[in-house]
């Protein structure tokens, strides 16, 4: 399995950092520096997230570790322009990939594209694991942390097209 070493895992995160530093200076509004983790994997490349009021930005280390100079190049700026124009807009009141992310990678030097094209043989897919279930109407697919919720009776989930509680098939 491809992995980054820590002195790339150390140039990632200071790459990131001076892109948020560029983004500060172009808007004239100090951004803060956020945690980076190396934990995605699939064929997701990079995500910033935001959960709670903790803001992430995730990058997979495998295909960092596979095209790392273009990652670095390309991938670093795409996230960390997701995170500035969230704190300057609200993500909620704008498109993710809009006119302000794209303006904002431009004038990061950054080319404006959606998703990269790397040829990701080797890089194994992830596979998300559901459960089915079933309410009055249709089927359902429960991810594995919803199932075991359930299973615990924590919760219950109801659909939100007929208002039954879903039911392990
Ligand atoms: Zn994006
Ligand atoms: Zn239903």
């Amino acid at each position: 399995m491809l992995a980054l070493n820590e002195s790339q895992q150390r140039l990632v995160i200071s790459e990131t950092e001076k892109q948020i530093q560029k983004a500060s200076v172009i808007l004239d509004k100090p951004f803060k520096m956020i945690p980076v983790e190396f934990d995605l994997r699939g064929h997701t490349i990079g995500m910033y997230k935001v959960s709670k009021n903790k803001r992430v930005i995730r990058y997979n280390a495998q295909i960092f570790a596979k095209y790392f100079e273009q990652n670095l190049r390309d991938t670093v700026p795409h996230e960390v322009a997701h995170y500035i124009v969230d704190m300057q807009y609200g993500r909620k009141n704008i498109r993710p990939h809009g006119t302000q992310w794209r303006q904002l990678m431009e004038q990061l030097g950054a080319k404006p594209e959606r998703t990269a094209n790397y040829d990701l043989t080797g890089v194994p897919k992830r596979r998300y694991t559901t459960v089915a279930y079933q309410c009055g109407c249709q089927q359902h697919h429960l991810g594995i942390r919803r199932h075991n919720k359930l299973v615990k009776q924590q919760v219950r989930y109801f659909c939100r097209r007929c208002g039954d509680s879903l039911s392990a098939l």
